[in-house]
């Protein structure tokens, strides 16, 4: 067709391959067969013939990794030495990065679902117009709101870019939100109202500078576990200080374990700050120069009771003057938290009490210090700064209409392509998806009918639907089995772009192997499907990834996030990543490898203040009670698993490391109790419905909570649909439920 031998004429080899396979049957020889590039299968005698490195595709601690290369394709890696993040270390599935490419049952042809109800494969200009057709047809009838898309902090910036802006200026939808909202809204929120900007302070070197090292719902040992590695380089001998419910593999390993009860975090951190406040160790010359809202912030505190404190953390008031003193003591101290804080129900209210905390202490743009929120996937900050999903290109605000001046402006485009307004939230799309609002949804790179809060009715809610389109690197996900039309994606590996990690470093991924059969880089499907929507024009200059690089440079410049002073992907490559902000006044001067922000005391309000914000304790939205007296509570399983597994479980490495099918830990004198054996399957019941999983009994939680790894479909089932208030991320941490012995 015509819109196809347009793009031909400009796509890059990989896209000019597919489409030279288009007109004939699909042919076996782009499909590369099982086990061709995993580990162990390089000839010992064979020496790869070149190495390059990339940043690890998995989570936002950003490893990099040497890939070593035969004839151009990844046979093998190993972790890279030089590199400032992961300094030779890498987990077990950086070292597995390779193995989910070779899986048997990639996606490798476009599948339209047809009359008979099953999914057929068809070429990508039947694909594409399908999806020009359904979509349009959608928008045509019951207007932009009709449509929306869900994303992923899983694909590069380019690519995120790609998408927000073809679905919100070429397609003219409004509503689009990534995964991130799962797990990084609240970090989003917290730091934008406190900060002036969703800006993370810190640098990784600040786990090894700090003398009191705070981590607070996070189980580092597992979920980050280069991260931790860099906790115990530190040689100041650190305080390692572990707040979370559940003695965790990183509550074992640390100095001191708080084993708040659950849902008392928000009371525990007000607390101490009140014991600080009356013990005098307010940093006052911090607070009048770079702070305002502390006298409220005092006035609120003076209120709280810490005997009611006491009650609802469980943690005594001698452990808690102690605290408190520690935090106060002038050493260096830093708070991190994860999606223990990120995943609740007043979690914004939450994370703002531990930046509080380190702002009343002056423990902020210093070494060692900070309120840090450690990032989950691999490009949750990109997808933050750039995918046009809460914010406009570059940190701007949709609302705010000299951002979209600016933004057309940038892109050649009239300003009233660009909405007015910041997208509704994934809980919302989803919701409009129930009552029928929106009509069409196009999915790319993640897996709802998995992941998704109390997912009981989620097959259900997609069934509504007049069109939904999955694009993926695998067919058979949860979700792609339910769509109209699955797009088959790349994979990480398998194309070019950029990830920004959780310390804000911006790092290369290249392409070291070849996609299997008709699969496109997202990139390029974006391109695709841009082009043949009839808004090819808009997007003329986004003509490979590195030139849509140089298009968000000068997005964000002049922004807190100013990336305008790199050169290219090239300083990317041999810096070792470069830190954001990078403004052009600082080009060509190579920076520091390891940069914190706020240490000139700035923060990025205008009046240059960062601000004291608070509420009181909000209600838990489910209670425990007599029919569900047990708390459910959820979290990462292993450092083998990621996420819903659709890449980690195709690795047997991974397996082998990973437990067997889903379990329940639950407390001995629970199991007694309820007379569970260990080993024996269980029924777990909430009020949204009931699994079996097999009973593993530990200490390792509380009397009167259970807790289930999150990685097998059937926990979402369980979990209750409550969302923070200011960020609107779910809180899958916390609900009621019963256990019985089958
Ligand atoms: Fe990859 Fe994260 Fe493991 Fe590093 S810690 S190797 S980035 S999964």
């Amino acid at each position: 067709g015509g819109c196809i031998m347009s793009i031909l004429t400009q796509a890059d080899d990989r896209l000019n391959e597919v489409l030279r396979n288009l007109k004939g049957p699909l042919t076996d020889q782009l499909v590369r067969q099982p086990g061709a590039f995993g580990l162990g299968q390089v000839p010992s005698k064979q020496a790869p013939d070149a190495t390059t490195s990339m940043i690890c595709g998995f989570c936002a601690t950003g490893c990099s990794l040497n890939v070593h290369l035969r004839e151009g394709e990844g046979r093998n890696l190993t972790p890279t030495f030089d590199y400032p993040v992961n300094l030779g270390m890498a987990c077990p599935k950086g070292w597995e990065a390779l193995t989910p490419l070779e899986a048997d049952d990639r996606a490798t042809i476009p599948l339209l679902r047809k009359e008979d109800g099953e999914q057929h494969p068809v070429d990508w200009q039947e694909a594409a117009e399908t999806f020009r057709d359904r979509m349009q047809a959608i928008i045509d009838e019951h207007g932009p709101e009709s449509v929306a898309f869900l994303s992923t902090g899983q694909i590069c910036s380019e690519e995120m870019a790609f998408l927000g802006s073809f679905a919100k200026f070429g397609m003219g939808i409004y509503d689009g939100d990534g995964n991130t909202r799962q797990c990084m809204a609240t970090s989003v929120v917290s730091y934008k109202q406190s900060f002036g900007f969703d800006a993370p302070p810190y640098t990784y070197k600040d786990f090894e500078e700090s003398d009191v090292i705070i981590l607070v719902g996070s189980n580092l040992c597992i979920a980050h576990p280069i991260m931790w590695q860099r906790v115990l380089r530190n040689k100041r001998n650190p305080e390692i200080i572990v707040v979370d419910p559940r003695k965790t593999e990183t509550a074992m390993q640390a100095t001191q374990h708080f084993g708040i009860k659950p849902k008392s975090d928000l009371t525990f951190f007000q607390a101490l700050a009140k014991l600080i406040v009356d013990r005098g160790g307010v940093d006052q010359d911090f607070l009048a120069q770079h702070t305002e809202g502390f006298e409220d912030y005092e006035q609120f505190l003076a209120e709280l009771d810490l005997e009611d404190a006491v009650d609802r953390t469980g943690v005594s008031l001698d452990r808690l003057i102690e605290f408190a003193d520690l935090i106060a003591s002038g050493k260096r101290v830093s708070f991190w938290w994860t999606m223990g804080v990120n995943q609740g129900y007043e979690a914004v209210r939450t994370a703002q009490s531990m930046i509080n905390l380190a702002l009343m202490t002056g423990n902020i743009g210093k070494p060692g210090t900070g309120a840090n929120s450690i990032t989950g996937q691999c490009n949750a900050m990109g997808s933050r700064l750039f995918s046009n999903t809460t914010n406009l290109l570059g940190g701007h605000d949709f609302a705010n209409q000299e951002h979209r001046a600016k933004i057309a402006n940038l892109l050649g485009m009239d300003e009233d392509r660009i909405p007015p307004r910041v997208s509704v939230a994934y809980d919302q799309i989803i919701q409009r998806v129930r009552e029928g609002k929106i009509k069409g949804l196009w999915i790319i790179a993640t897996n709802p009918a998995h992941s998704w809060i109390g997912r009981d009715d989620f097959e259900e809610i997609m069934e509504g639907l007049d069109f939904l389109a999955v694009q993926d690197m695998y067919a058979n996900t949860e979700t792609a089995k339910l769509a109209d039309l699955v797009l088959p994606a790349a994979a990480w590996g398998e194309k070019d772009g950029t990830f920004i990690n959780s310390e804000r470093r911006i790092g290369i991924v290249k392409r070291v192997a070849k996609a299997p059969g008709q699969a496109l880089s997202d990139f390029n499907i974006f391109r695709l499907l841009s082009s043949t929507w009839g808004v090819g024009e808009l997007f003329k200059d986004w003509s490979s990834p590195e030139a849509v690089f140089k298009i968000l440079q000068k997005a964000s410049k002049g922004q807190p996030c100013d990336i305008s002073g790199i050169d290219g992907y090239r300083q990317i490559d041999e810096e070792g990543g470069v830190q954001w902000p990078l403004p052009e006044s600082e080009a060509n001067k190579s920076p520091e490898q390891e940069r914190r922000l706020f240490s000139d005391g700035k923060f990025f309000h205008p009046n240059g203040k960062a601000k004291f914000l608070y509420d009181p304790p909000a209600d838990d939205p489910e209670p425990v009670c007599h029919e569900f007296p047990i708390r459910l509570l959820t979290g990462r399983g292993s450092s083998a698993q990621w996420h819903t597994q659709t890449r980690t479980r195709k690795s047997k490495v991974l397996q082998r490391l990973a437990p067997k099918g889903n379990f329940v830990e639950i407390h001995p004198s629970d199991a007694d109790r309820l007379g569970v054996v260990s080993g024996s399957i269980v029924e777990v019941s909430s009020r949204r419905g009931s699994i079996e999983v097999k009973a593993f009994i530990s200490t390792s939680v509380p009397v009167g909570n259970v807790f289930i790894p999150m990685h097998e479909s059937n926990t979402n089932e369980l979990t209750l649909a409550a969302f923070d208030p200011h960020s609107r991320q779910p809180s899958y941490k916390a609900c009621a439920v019963r256990v019985a012995v089958l």
